[in-house]
This record gives structure tokens, C-alpha cells and sequence, in this order.
């Protein structure tokens, strides 16, 4: 039966090696990305049914606008359907006190039209940071599949996998049309490739990656249609960012809830305990004087 391919991607420090290595356990291979320095890690995950998934942990990355060789190997990745490696499902790894940030890279990998589960890790930090999450509104407003989990406390593993196994129930609806960035540029673009999806084209002018044949320069040729110049594809790419934000905030306004006064009560208990500390030492040293006195 055929391996599904899983490709475990997000922002730096969010647990993804963590993840990694909760799915694979000892079943790794550490090798490079060929022609670069790069590290690539693969492993295999026994999940439920006999099916076996093949996972490769990704170096982190913010978004899909690649400054860094890290970035370029994710997005290489994920716009060649050809590569043996192409994933069956993108996993977005969180964490539950970065969501805000986390979702930016999730959205524009959702808007690639690969199934994208996003795992929300650190589940155990939520209390302490009085963070509740709505995961069904979550979902159904991501359009996806959500596995709160902690890797700390192996909470929500069995569950990952298997969302993993069933990665076809999930939408691969994009969260972003986007000639919401510009309607007319798009327009031109959606007239010249009508059966290539928008935001791959966009990832491939922007940041000058190619995927099957086609390449920026490819595109130029084929519309006849002059790349914008490099400070209006800046303009471009800053007005994507903030539609991604208003989309991200909106979710966020209903799906997330941030208690600070929990977080505060903490705080206050805390100064109560050095205080007592504090009146402790002082007790202290005036008996350690009157006996020294004495
Ligand atoms: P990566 O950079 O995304 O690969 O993240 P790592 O797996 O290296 O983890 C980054 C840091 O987060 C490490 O210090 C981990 O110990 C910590 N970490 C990972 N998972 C959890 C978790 O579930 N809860 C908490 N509290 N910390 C975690
Ligand atoms: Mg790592």
C-alpha cells in the first residue's frame, strides 16, 4: 500500500523536531538537501490500519515570501507536484502562544490547495496563559482539521495521527482568493493561466521559483505581461500580509480568548510569596542578631 507523504512545516521553535520525533520515535534518517547545506530529516509513522506515512521535518520558516535558502527548500517543495517528496498533507505546527503569527504561514500554505492540518502545540501552557481556544469554530473557520496536542505531556498524539490517516476529509478550500490583493493584476494573470491556481503564479513571480515548466520568466513571456518592478511587488506582497492579518484577526476575535486576569492572578500570587519571603529572611536574620547580640 502506498506510503502517505507528510511534510511537517512552521515557524521556528514551534515544536515541529518535537512532533517529529513523537511520530517517527526511532524510524529517522538525517541527511542534506542536494547541492545545499541544509539539513533534511525523514522519518516513517506506523499509524492506525497499517498505513505508514512518510514525514519530513522542514526547516522553520515564517512565510511563504523565501529570504533565506530554509525557505526556498519549503517552497520548492510545495510548489513541485512532480518531487517524490510532494506531501499527500501539509502539517502547520503552532504553538497555542503564537497563534496569531503561526496562522499567517498556514493560510498561504491552505492557498496552495494542499490539505493543511493545523496541530496547535504546548496545549500544556494554555492555563497558565489564559488561553481558551473554540476549536470548532477554529476549524470551521480555517476550514480544516485542528489537533490540540502537547508533545511535553503526550496529550493528542493518537489523535494527529489519526487526522493524518484520514488527510482526504480535509477541505483544501483556500482561506484567500487571491484578486483580493489585486484585482486586476490577478485578473491578467487569471486570463493568461486560467487552469493554474493564482497563488502558485504569484509565489513563482514573487519569489522567482519555478514549479513544473513554468518559470517568472516563462510567465512574462506567455502574457506579454511586464513583471511589476521590484518595489511594486514589495507593495504587492505588504498588501497580501495585511489581507492575511484582517482574515486572521477576525477568526481569532471569536476562536481565541486571551484571560489576563488569569495570567495576573498568577502574577499576584507570586509577589504574595516573595513578600512572605522577604518578611522570612528579615525574621530571620533579627533572631541570627539577637542571638549573636546575646
Ligand atoms: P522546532 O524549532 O519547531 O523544531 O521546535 P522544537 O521541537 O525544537 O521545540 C522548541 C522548544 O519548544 C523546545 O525547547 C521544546 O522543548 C519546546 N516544546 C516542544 N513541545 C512542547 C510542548 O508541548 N510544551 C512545551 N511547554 N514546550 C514544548
Ligand atoms: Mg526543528
Amino acid at each position: 500500500s502506498k506510503q502517505i507523504n507528510v511534510a511537517l512545516i512552521g515557524n521556528p521553535n514551534t515544536g515541529k523536531t518535537s512532533v517529529f520525533n513523537a511520530l517517527t520515535g526511532l524510524n529517522q534518517k538525517v541527511g542534506n538537501y542536494p547541492g545545499i547545506t541544509v539539513e533534511k530529516k525523514e522519518g516513517i509513522c506506523k499509524l492506525p490500519r497499517g498505513v505508514k506515512a512518510h514525514i519530513i521535518d522542514l526547516p522553520g520558516t515564517y512565510s511563504l515570501n523565501a529570504s533565506s535558502l530554509d525557505e526556498n527548500v519549503v517552497i520548492e517543495l510545495l510548489l513541485n507536484k512532480k518531487d517524490k517528496d510532494f506531501p499527500d498533507i501539509a502539517v502547520v505546527v503552532s504553538d497555542v502562544e503564537n497563534l496569531k503569527r503561526n496562522l499567517l504561514l498556514f493560510t498561504q500554505i491552505k492557498d496552495l490547495e494542499i490539505p493543511t492540518l493545523l496541530v496547535i502545540n504546548m496545549a500544556d501552557r494554555m492555563d497558565r496563559k489564559g488561553i481558551s481556544l473554540d476549536i470548532d469554530y477554529l476549524e470551521e473557520h480555517l476550514q480544516t482539521k485542528i489537533a490540540l496536542i502537547s508533545t511535553r505531556k503526550n496529550i493528542g498524539i493518537d489523535k494527529l495521527k489519526n487526522l493524518i490517516t484520514n488527510y482526504k476529509d480535509i477541505s483544501i478550500t483556500p482561506c484567500l482568493n487571491a484578486s483580493q490583493i489585486d484585482k486586476t493584476y490577478f485578473d491578467n494573470l487569471r486570463k493568461a493561466f486560467p487552469n493554474q491556481l493564482l497563488y502558485k503564479l504569484w509565489l513563482v513571480i514573487t519569489q522567482d521559483v519555478n514549479f513544473g515548466k513554468t518559470s517568472r520568466k516563462e510567465i512574462e513571456a506567455v502574457t506579454n505581461f511586464k513583471t511589476k518592478s521590484k518595489t511594486d511587488l514589495k507593495r504587492l506582497q505588504q498588501k497580501e500580509t495585511i489581507k492575511r492579518y484582517q482574515f486572521i484577526n477576525n477568526v481569532l476575535k471569536v476562536g481565541q480568548t486571551i484571560d489576563t486576569s488569569q495570567a495576573k492572578d498568577l502574577r499576584s500570587k507570586l509577589d504574595r510569596i516573595l513578600t512572605h519571603k522577604v518578611w522570612g529572611y528579615l525574621i530571620f536574620f533579627a533572631i541570627l542578631l539577637t542571638i549573636f547580640q546575646a
